[in-house]
Protein backbone atom coordinates (compact mmCIF):
# COMPACT_ATOMS: atom_id res chain seq x y z
CA UNK A 1 0.00 0.00 0.00
CA UNK A 2 1.80 2.97 -1.42
CA UNK A 3 1.84 5.63 -3.82
CA UNK A 4 4.27 6.34 -6.54
CA UNK A 5 4.84 9.54 -8.77
CA UNK A 6 7.41 10.84 -11.46
CA UNK A 7 7.59 14.09 -12.96
CA UNK A 8 10.08 14.30 -15.94
CA UNK A 9 11.02 17.00 -17.81
CA UNK A 10 9.02 19.91 -16.33
CA UNK A 11 10.56 23.08 -14.56
CA UNK A 12 7.95 22.46 -11.54
CA UNK A 13 8.50 18.80 -11.50
CA UNK A 14 8.53 18.94 -7.76
CA UNK A 15 5.25 20.75 -7.58
CA UNK A 16 3.61 18.30 -9.78
CA UNK A 17 5.08 15.76 -8.13
CA UNK A 18 3.40 17.04 -5.20
CA UNK A 19 0.15 17.48 -6.28
CA UNK A 20 -0.10 13.55 -7.46
CA UNK A 21 0.82 12.55 -3.99
CA UNK A 22 -2.00 14.79 -2.85
CA UNK A 23 -4.51 12.90 -4.87
CA UNK A 24 -2.77 9.36 -3.75
CA UNK A 25 -3.25 10.37 -0.41
CA UNK A 26 -5.49 7.32 0.46
CA UNK A 27 -2.44 5.36 -0.84
CA UNK A 28 -0.18 6.18 2.35
CA UNK A 29 -0.60 8.14 5.01
CA UNK A 30 2.73 7.53 7.45
CA UNK A 31 5.20 9.01 5.42
CA UNK A 32 5.77 11.21 2.09
CA UNK A 33 9.12 12.24 0.58
CA UNK A 34 9.55 13.89 -2.79
CA UNK A 35 13.50 13.75 -4.03
CA UNK A 36 14.28 15.90 -7.37
CA UNK A 37 17.20 16.18 -9.61
CA UNK A 38 18.67 18.95 -11.06
CA UNK A 39 21.90 19.07 -12.91
CA UNK A 40 23.95 16.26 -10.69
CA UNK A 41 22.39 17.73 -7.69
CA UNK A 42 19.56 16.04 -5.55
CA UNK A 43 17.05 17.57 -3.28
CA UNK A 44 15.34 15.73 -0.47
CA UNK A 45 12.13 16.67 1.72
CA UNK A 46 10.75 13.76 3.83
CA UNK A 47 8.69 13.24 6.85
CA UNK A 48 6.30 11.75 8.86
CA UNK A 49 2.70 12.64 8.05
CA UNK A 50 0.43 13.74 5.92
CA UNK A 51 1.27 15.49 2.55
CA UNK A 52 0.13 18.63 3.51
CA UNK A 53 1.72 18.34 7.15
CA UNK A 54 4.97 17.83 5.77
CA UNK A 55 4.98 19.99 2.91
CA UNK A 56 3.35 23.15 4.54
CA UNK A 57 5.59 25.54 3.50
CA UNK A 58 5.94 26.76 -0.42
CA UNK A 59 9.80 27.02 0.77
CA UNK A 60 10.22 23.71 1.29
CA UNK A 61 9.13 23.08 -2.29
CA UNK A 62 10.77 25.91 -3.86
CA UNK A 63 13.89 23.70 -2.38
CA UNK A 64 13.26 21.07 -4.40
CA UNK A 65 14.44 22.16 -7.76
CA UNK A 66 14.99 20.69 -11.08
CA UNK A 67 13.14 19.13 -13.99
CA UNK A 68 12.79 15.59 -12.58
CA UNK A 69 11.17 14.75 -9.84
CA UNK A 70 10.22 11.55 -7.92
CA UNK A 71 7.44 11.28 -5.05
CA UNK A 72 6.01 8.67 -2.47
CA UNK A 73 3.55 7.94 -0.47
CA UNK A 74 4.83 5.32 2.44
CA UNK A 75 2.07 3.01 3.78
CA UNK A 76 4.39 0.82 5.72
CA UNK A 77 4.28 -3.43 5.14
CA UNK A 78 7.85 -4.20 5.29
CA UNK A 79 10.72 -2.87 6.82
CA UNK A 80 10.31 -0.14 10.13
CA UNK A 81 8.19 2.33 10.42
CA UNK A 82 11.09 5.20 11.06
CA UNK A 83 12.13 8.07 8.93
CA UNK A 84 15.01 5.95 7.33
CA UNK A 85 12.29 3.96 5.35
CA UNK A 86 10.49 7.12 3.76
CA UNK A 87 10.82 6.99 0.23
CA UNK A 88 11.80 7.82 -2.28
CA UNK A 89 15.32 6.31 -1.54
CA UNK A 90 18.63 8.12 -2.77
CA UNK A 91 22.35 6.46 -3.66
CA UNK A 92 25.41 7.59 -4.72
CA UNK A 93 26.72 5.07 -7.56
CA UNK A 94 29.92 5.32 -8.78
CA UNK A 95 29.48 9.39 -8.78
CA UNK A 96 25.52 9.18 -9.96
CA UNK A 97 22.62 9.05 -7.94
CA UNK A 98 20.15 6.89 -8.26
CA UNK A 99 16.51 8.15 -6.80
CA UNK A 100 13.90 5.32 -6.25
CA UNK A 101 10.28 4.83 -5.34
CA UNK A 102 8.52 1.58 -4.83
CA UNK A 103 4.99 0.23 -4.42
CA UNK A 104 4.50 -3.43 -3.58
CA UNK A 105 6.24 -5.65 -1.69
CA UNK A 106 9.30 -7.78 -2.83
CA UNK A 107 9.13 -11.71 -1.34
CA UNK A 108 12.57 -14.74 -1.12
CA UNK A 109 14.95 -12.44 -0.14
CA UNK A 110 16.46 -13.80 2.58
CA UNK A 111 18.75 -15.77 0.07
CA UNK A 112 19.17 -12.50 -2.30
CA UNK A 113 20.80 -10.86 1.42
CA UNK A 114 22.81 -13.83 2.22
CA UNK A 115 24.46 -13.65 -1.70
CA UNK A 116 24.83 -9.74 -1.67
CA UNK A 117 26.38 -9.24 2.10
CA UNK A 118 28.92 -11.97 0.76
CA UNK A 119 30.04 -9.82 -2.15
CA UNK A 120 30.32 -6.88 0.13
CA UNK A 121 27.02 -5.19 0.65
CA UNK A 122 26.17 -3.11 3.28
CA UNK A 123 22.70 -2.68 3.33
CA UNK A 124 21.39 0.93 4.78
CA UNK A 125 17.77 0.64 5.52
CA UNK A 126 14.96 -2.24 6.53
CA UNK A 127 13.34 -1.81 3.59
CA UNK A 128 13.31 -4.40 0.76
CA UNK A 129 13.19 -1.63 -2.17
CA UNK A 130 17.00 -1.29 -1.47
CA UNK A 131 18.17 -4.80 -2.40
CA UNK A 132 16.72 -3.49 -6.43
CA UNK A 133 19.56 -0.95 -6.24
CA UNK A 134 21.82 -3.79 -4.04
CA UNK A 135 21.15 -6.41 -7.14
CA UNK A 136 21.48 -3.06 -9.64
CA UNK A 137 25.41 -2.22 -8.25
CA UNK A 138 26.33 -5.25 -8.50
CA UNK A 139 25.10 -6.31 -12.11
CA UNK A 140 28.03 -6.93 -14.10
CA UNK A 141 25.84 -6.06 -17.28
CA UNK A 142 27.26 -3.12 -19.20
CA UNK A 143 24.75 -0.24 -19.99
CA UNK A 144 22.14 1.03 -17.21
CA UNK A 145 19.18 -0.69 -19.05
CA UNK A 146 20.85 -4.21 -18.99
CA UNK A 147 21.82 -3.88 -15.23
CA UNK A 148 18.64 -2.98 -14.24
CA UNK A 149 16.64 -5.73 -16.26
CA UNK A 150 19.49 -8.00 -14.31
CA UNK A 151 17.52 -7.20 -11.02
CA UNK A 152 14.64 -6.73 -11.64
CA UNK A 153 14.71 -10.71 -13.34
CA UNK A 154 16.45 -11.15 -9.78
CA UNK A 155 13.65 -10.26 -7.17
CA UNK A 156 10.02 -11.86 -6.61
CA UNK A 157 6.91 -10.73 -5.61
CA UNK A 158 5.11 -7.34 -6.43
CA UNK A 159 6.61 -4.19 -7.66
CA UNK A 160 5.52 -1.05 -9.43
CA UNK A 161 8.93 1.31 -9.66
CA UNK A 162 9.33 4.80 -10.59
CA UNK A 163 13.33 5.34 -10.59
CA UNK A 164 15.75 7.91 -11.91
CA UNK A 165 19.13 7.22 -12.52
CA UNK A 166 20.73 11.21 -13.00
CA UNK A 167 18.36 12.40 -15.74
CA UNK A 168 17.17 9.06 -17.19
CA UNK A 169 13.61 7.68 -15.79
CA UNK A 170 13.42 3.74 -15.20
CA UNK A 171 9.99 2.76 -14.86
CA UNK A 172 8.89 -0.85 -14.06
CA UNK A 173 5.97 -3.08 -13.03
CA UNK A 174 6.49 -6.57 -12.03
CA UNK A 175 5.28 -9.95 -14.39
CA UNK A 176 1.72 -10.01 -12.00
CA UNK A 177 0.70 -6.14 -12.43
CA UNK A 178 -0.06 -6.75 -8.93
CA UNK A 179 -0.61 -2.73 -8.44
CA UNK A 180 -1.19 -0.51 -10.91
CA UNK A 181 1.38 2.05 -12.67
CA UNK A 182 0.06 4.61 -15.45
CA UNK A 183 1.41 6.75 -17.65
CA UNK A 184 0.07 10.24 -18.92
CA UNK A 185 1.90 13.31 -20.43
CA UNK A 186 1.33 16.94 -19.99
CA UNK A 187 2.24 18.80 -22.92
CA UNK A 188 6.20 17.90 -23.24
CA UNK A 189 6.14 16.27 -19.29
CA UNK A 190 5.72 12.89 -18.88
CA UNK A 191 3.81 11.79 -15.39
CA UNK A 192 4.42 8.29 -14.38
CA UNK A 193 1.97 7.41 -11.28
CA UNK A 194 0.04 4.83 -9.45
CA UNK A 195 -3.95 6.02 -10.64
CA UNK A 196 -5.34 8.05 -12.61
CA UNK A 197 -7.05 10.33 -10.65
CA UNK A 198 -3.15 11.93 -10.01
CA UNK A 199 -3.23 12.73 -13.65
CA UNK A 200 -6.51 14.01 -13.91
CA UNK A 201 -5.26 16.40 -10.70
CA UNK A 202 -2.20 17.79 -12.82
CA UNK A 203 -4.84 17.71 -16.20
CA UNK A 204 -2.39 15.07 -17.67
CA UNK A 205 -3.56 12.85 -20.60
CA UNK A 206 -3.93 9.53 -19.62
CA UNK A 207 -1.65 7.39 -22.17
CA UNK A 208 -1.48 3.83 -20.88
CA UNK A 209 -0.53 1.61 -18.09
CA UNK A 210 2.74 -0.21 -17.99
CA UNK A 211 2.42 -3.13 -18.60
CA UNK A 212 2.92 -6.41 -16.31
CA UNK A 213 6.75 -7.23 -16.86
CA UNK A 214 7.72 -3.73 -18.46
CA UNK A 215 10.25 -1.62 -18.22
CA UNK A 216 10.59 1.50 -19.71
CA UNK A 217 12.77 4.40 -19.78
CA UNK A 218 12.81 7.55 -21.00
CA UNK A 219 16.39 9.64 -21.64
CA UNK A 220 15.92 12.85 -23.09
CA UNK A 221 13.59 13.19 -26.12
CA UNK A 222 13.77 8.99 -26.18
CA UNK A 223 11.77 6.15 -24.36
CA UNK A 224 12.29 2.75 -24.87
CA UNK A 225 10.72 -0.06 -23.62
CA UNK A 226 12.07 -3.76 -22.74
CA UNK A 227 10.39 -6.54 -21.41
CA UNK A 228 11.82 -8.15 -17.93
CA UNK A 229 9.42 -10.99 -17.53
CA UNK A 230 6.72 -12.32 -20.08
CA UNK A 231 3.53 -10.80 -18.93
CA UNK A 232 0.92 -13.11 -16.15
CA UNK A 233 -1.41 -10.68 -15.14
CA UNK A 234 -2.62 -11.46 -11.38
CA UNK A 235 -4.08 -8.11 -10.42
CA UNK A 236 -4.54 -7.59 -6.80
CA UNK A 237 -8.88 -7.31 -6.51
CA UNK A 238 -8.36 -5.62 -2.82
CA UNK A 239 -7.51 -2.74 -5.43
CA UNK A 240 -11.07 -2.38 -6.49
CA UNK A 241 -12.79 -3.62 -3.14
CA UNK A 242 -11.22 -0.83 -1.02
CA UNK A 243 -8.10 0.32 -1.75
CA UNK A 244 -8.13 2.81 -5.17
CA UNK A 245 -10.12 5.93 -5.52
CA UNK A 246 -13.43 5.26 -7.28
CA UNK A 247 -12.03 7.91 -9.99
CA UNK A 248 -9.35 6.46 -11.33
CA UNK A 249 -9.03 4.13 -13.83
CA UNK A 250 -6.41 0.66 -13.15
CA UNK A 251 -6.47 -2.39 -14.71
CA UNK A 252 -8.65 -1.29 -17.79
CA UNK A 253 -11.47 -0.19 -15.81
CA UNK A 254 -12.76 2.80 -13.52
CA UNK A 255 -13.12 1.57 -10.19
CA UNK A 256 -16.10 3.51 -9.46
CA UNK A 257 -17.53 1.09 -11.99
CA UNK A 258 -16.28 -1.96 -10.70
CA UNK A 259 -17.38 -1.22 -7.22
CA UNK A 260 -20.72 -0.14 -7.92
CA UNK A 261 -21.16 -3.35 -9.85
CA UNK A 262 -20.06 -5.44 -6.27
CA UNK A 263 -22.41 -4.22 -4.73
CA UNK A 264 -25.33 -5.02 -7.41
CA UNK A 265 -24.04 -8.57 -7.48
CA UNK A 266 -23.66 -8.86 -3.69
CA UNK A 267 -27.44 -7.63 -3.79
CA UNK A 268 -28.72 -10.53 -5.91
CA UNK A 269 -26.41 -12.89 -4.15
CA UNK A 270 -27.35 -12.29 -0.45
CA UNK A 271 -30.64 -9.99 -0.40
CA UNK A 272 -32.66 -8.82 2.40
CA UNK A 273 -36.35 -8.91 2.28
CA UNK A 274 -38.33 -5.80 3.13
CA UNK A 275 -35.23 -3.97 4.48
CA UNK A 276 -36.00 -0.29 4.27
CA UNK A 277 -32.82 1.60 3.87
CA UNK A 278 -29.25 0.93 2.24
CA UNK A 279 -26.45 2.64 4.23
CA UNK A 280 -22.39 2.42 3.46
CA UNK A 281 -19.54 2.92 6.10
CA UNK A 282 -18.72 6.27 4.80
CA UNK A 283 -16.23 6.84 2.43
CA UNK A 284 -14.66 3.64 1.49
CA UNK A 285 -17.98 1.77 1.09
CA UNK A 286 -20.53 4.65 -0.58
CA UNK A 287 -19.86 3.08 -4.00
CA UNK A 288 -20.64 -0.67 -3.28
CA UNK A 289 -23.67 0.67 -1.31
CA UNK A 290 -25.21 2.66 -4.27
CA UNK A 291 -24.67 -0.02 -6.10
CA UNK A 292 -26.27 -2.36 -3.67
CA UNK A 293 -29.54 0.01 -3.72
CA UNK A 294 -29.77 -0.11 -7.23
CA UNK A 295 -30.77 -3.95 -7.10
CA UNK A 296 -32.44 -3.94 -3.79
CA UNK A 297 -36.08 -2.12 -2.58
CA UNK A 298 -34.47 -0.34 0.27
CA UNK A 299 -32.86 3.20 -0.84
CA UNK A 300 -29.81 4.11 -0.30
CA UNK A 301 -29.54 6.78 2.78
CA UNK A 302 -26.56 8.68 4.50
CA UNK A 303 -27.21 7.07 8.03
CA UNK A 304 -23.18 7.75 8.89
CA UNK A 305 -21.25 11.14 9.01
CA UNK A 306 -17.83 10.81 8.79
CA UNK A 307 -14.93 13.93 9.95
CA UNK A 308 -12.49 13.82 7.62
CA UNK A 309 -10.11 16.20 9.56
CA UNK A 310 -8.92 13.58 12.19
CA UNK A 311 -4.95 13.94 11.33
CA UNK A 312 -2.03 11.66 12.58
CA UNK A 313 -1.44 14.89 15.05
CA UNK A 314 -4.56 14.16 16.74
CA UNK A 315 -3.98 14.39 20.63
CA UNK A 316 -6.29 11.04 22.09
CA UNK A 317 -7.95 11.90 25.69
CA UNK A 318 -6.19 10.31 28.49
CA UNK A 319 -9.52 9.18 29.94
CA UNK A 320 -10.06 6.27 28.62
CA UNK A 321 -13.30 6.81 26.13
CA UNK A 322 -15.68 3.50 25.27
CA UNK A 323 -15.28 3.19 21.08
CA UNK A 324 -13.12 6.80 20.97
CA UNK A 325 -11.51 5.55 18.01
CA UNK A 326 -14.73 5.13 16.18
CA UNK A 327 -16.63 7.85 17.47
CA UNK A 328 -13.76 10.11 16.83
CA UNK A 329 -14.31 9.20 13.12
CA UNK A 330 -17.82 8.54 12.68
CA UNK A 331 -21.44 9.58 14.10
CA UNK A 332 -24.99 7.85 13.32
CA UNK A 333 -27.84 10.10 12.03
CA UNK A 334 -30.77 8.76 14.68
CA UNK A 335 -33.10 10.35 12.79
CA UNK A 336 -32.30 8.24 9.48
CA UNK A 337 -31.82 5.10 11.22
CA UNK A 338 -34.60 4.75 14.35
CA UNK A 339 -36.68 1.90 14.02
CA UNK A 340 -35.71 1.49 10.47
CA UNK A 341 -34.91 -2.57 9.18
CA UNK A 342 -31.34 -1.48 7.94
CA UNK A 343 -28.60 -3.02 5.43
CA UNK A 344 -24.84 -1.91 6.31
CA UNK A 345 -23.09 -2.11 3.34
CA UNK A 346 -18.87 -2.51 4.01
CA UNK A 347 -16.23 -3.27 1.56
CA UNK A 348 -14.85 -5.28 3.71
CA UNK A 349 -14.40 -6.64 7.57
CA UNK A 350 -10.18 -7.26 8.42
CA UNK A 351 -9.93 -7.37 12.27
CA UNK A 352 -13.72 -6.75 13.25
CA UNK A 353 -13.39 -4.14 14.97
CA UNK A 354 -13.96 -1.07 13.16
CA UNK A 355 -17.63 -2.67 12.45
CA UNK A 356 -17.28 -4.25 16.37
CA UNK A 357 -17.29 -0.05 17.17
CA UNK A 358 -19.92 1.35 14.50
CA UNK A 359 -22.66 -0.89 15.58
CA UNK A 360 -22.57 -0.27 19.07
CA UNK A 361 -22.75 3.41 17.97
CA UNK A 362 -25.79 3.03 15.40
CA UNK A 363 -27.86 0.33 17.80
CA UNK A 364 -27.80 3.28 20.22
CA UNK A 365 -30.43 5.37 17.36
CA UNK A 366 -32.39 2.51 18.07
CA UNK A 367 -33.04 0.60 14.78
CA UNK A 368 -35.10 -2.44 14.00
CA UNK A 369 -32.99 -4.30 12.71
CA UNK A 370 -29.22 -4.50 11.29
CA UNK A 371 -27.85 -6.31 8.52
CA UNK A 372 -24.28 -6.40 7.23
CA UNK A 373 -23.46 -7.27 3.67
CA UNK A 374 -19.72 -6.94 2.86
CA UNK A 375 -18.33 -6.05 -0.61
CA UNK A 376 -15.73 -8.67 -0.17
CA UNK A 377 -15.55 -12.66 0.53
CA UNK A 378 -14.05 -13.27 4.28
CA UNK A 379 -10.41 -12.25 4.20
CA UNK A 380 -8.72 -15.28 6.00
CA UNK A 381 -5.16 -14.93 4.45
CA UNK A 382 -2.54 -12.67 4.68
CA UNK A 383 -0.56 -10.57 1.53
CA UNK A 384 2.30 -10.90 0.43
CA UNK A 385 2.06 -8.18 -2.08
CA UNK A 386 1.84 -5.07 -0.40
CA UNK A 387 -1.60 -4.89 0.85
CA UNK A 388 -1.46 -4.26 4.54
CA UNK A 389 -3.00 -7.29 6.15
CA UNK A 390 -2.24 -7.42 10.06
CA UNK A 391 -1.35 -11.61 10.34
CA UNK A 392 -3.56 -14.71 10.14
CA UNK A 393 -3.59 -14.68 13.59
CA UNK A 394 -5.41 -11.24 14.01
CA UNK A 395 -8.15 -11.65 10.55
CA UNK A 396 -11.26 -12.33 12.24
CA UNK A 397 -12.36 -14.85 8.91
CA UNK A 398 -9.50 -17.03 9.80
CA UNK A 399 -10.41 -17.09 13.58
CA UNK A 400 -14.17 -17.40 13.04
CA UNK A 401 -16.99 -18.60 10.92
CA UNK A 402 -19.14 -16.49 9.31
CA UNK A 403 -22.27 -17.15 11.73
CA UNK A 404 -19.73 -16.77 14.87
CA UNK A 405 -18.64 -13.27 13.33
CA UNK A 406 -22.79 -12.50 13.28
CA UNK A 407 -22.73 -13.33 16.92
CA UNK A 408 -19.70 -11.50 17.53
CA UNK A 409 -21.23 -8.17 15.86
CA UNK A 410 -24.63 -9.11 17.22
CA UNK A 411 -26.35 -8.26 14.24
CA UNK A 412 -29.39 -9.62 12.80
CA UNK A 413 -27.52 -11.41 9.86
CA UNK A 414 -24.36 -11.25 7.92
CA UNK A 415 -23.20 -12.03 4.41
CA UNK A 416 -20.06 -11.48 2.06
CA UNK A 417 -20.10 -11.36 -1.45
CA UNK A 418 -18.92 -14.77 -2.99
CA UNK A 419 -15.61 -14.78 -4.74
CA UNK A 420 -17.69 -15.78 -8.09
CA UNK A 421 -19.80 -12.37 -7.54
CA UNK A 422 -16.60 -10.60 -7.16
CA UNK A 423 -14.69 -11.81 -10.37
CA UNK A 424 -17.95 -11.23 -11.98
CA UNK A 425 -17.82 -7.97 -11.43
CA UNK A 426 -14.50 -7.23 -13.47
CA UNK A 427 -13.89 -7.04 -17.11
CA UNK A 428 -11.08 -9.51 -17.18
CA UNK A 429 -10.75 -12.90 -17.41
CA UNK A 430 -10.52 -14.64 -13.91
CA UNK A 431 -6.86 -16.02 -13.68
CA UNK A 432 -5.69 -12.35 -14.53
CA UNK A 433 -6.44 -11.47 -10.47
CA UNK A 434 -4.56 -12.45 -7.48
CA UNK A 435 -7.36 -13.70 -4.91
CA UNK A 436 -5.17 -14.88 -2.46
CA UNK A 437 -6.13 -13.30 0.60
CA UNK A 438 -9.81 -14.95 0.13
CA UNK A 439 -8.82 -18.12 -1.07
CA UNK A 440 -5.19 -18.99 0.03
CA UNK A 441 -3.98 -19.43 -3.63
CA UNK A 442 -0.75 -17.96 -3.74
CA UNK A 443 1.09 -17.78 -7.01
CA UNK A 444 2.62 -21.54 -7.64
CA UNK A 445 5.91 -20.35 -6.88
CA UNK A 446 5.04 -19.32 -3.23
CA UNK A 447 2.63 -22.07 -2.33
CA UNK A 448 4.66 -22.96 0.97
CA UNK A 449 3.33 -19.41 2.42
P1 LIG B 1 -11.27 -3.70 10.65
O1 LIG B 1 -12.21 -4.82 10.30
O2 LIG B 1 -11.56 -3.03 11.94
O3 LIG B 1 -9.82 -4.16 10.57
O4 LIG B 1 -11.45 -2.55 9.56
C1 LIG B 1 -11.75 -2.89 8.27
C2 LIG B 1 -12.07 -1.67 7.48
O5 LIG B 1 -10.85 -0.95 7.22
C3 LIG B 1 -12.61 -2.06 6.13
O6 LIG B 1 -14.01 -1.95 6.10
C4 LIG B 1 -11.97 -1.09 5.15
O7 LIG B 1 -12.76 0.06 4.97
C5 LIG B 1 -10.69 -0.71 5.83
N1 LIG B 1 -9.60 -1.59 5.32
C6 LIG B 1 -9.65 -2.58 4.43
N2 LIG B 1 -8.45 -3.11 4.22
C7 LIG B 1 -7.60 -2.46 4.97
C8 LIG B 1 -6.20 -2.58 5.18
N3 LIG B 1 -5.47 -3.46 4.52
N4 LIG B 1 -5.65 -1.73 6.07
C9 LIG B 1 -6.39 -0.81 6.72
N5 LIG B 1 -7.71 -0.66 6.55
C10 LIG B 1 -8.32 -1.48 5.70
Amino acid sequence: MCGVVGIYNNKEASTMAYLCLYALQHRGQEGVGIVSYDDSKVHVAKGLGLVSEVFASREKLESLEGRFAVGHNRYSTHGEKSRINIQPLVFNHKGNQIIIAHNGNLVDLDPIRGDLEDKGALFQTSSDTEYIVQLFSHSKAKTIEEKMLDALRRVNGAYSLIIMYNDKMIIARDQYGFRPLCLGRYKDTVIVTSETCALDLVGAEYERDIAPGEMVVFDGETEKSFKIHAPKPRHCIFEYVYFSRPDSRIFGEYVDKTRRKIGKILALEKPVKDADIVISVPDSSNTTALGYSQRSTARFELGLIRNHYVGRTFIHPTQEMRDFNVKIKFNAIGGVLKNKKIIIVDDSIVRGTTLKMLIRMIKETEPAEIHIRIGSPPVKYPCFYGMDFPSKEELIANLKEVREIRDYLEVDSLEYITVRGLLDSTTLPDDHFCTACFTGKYLDSEENY
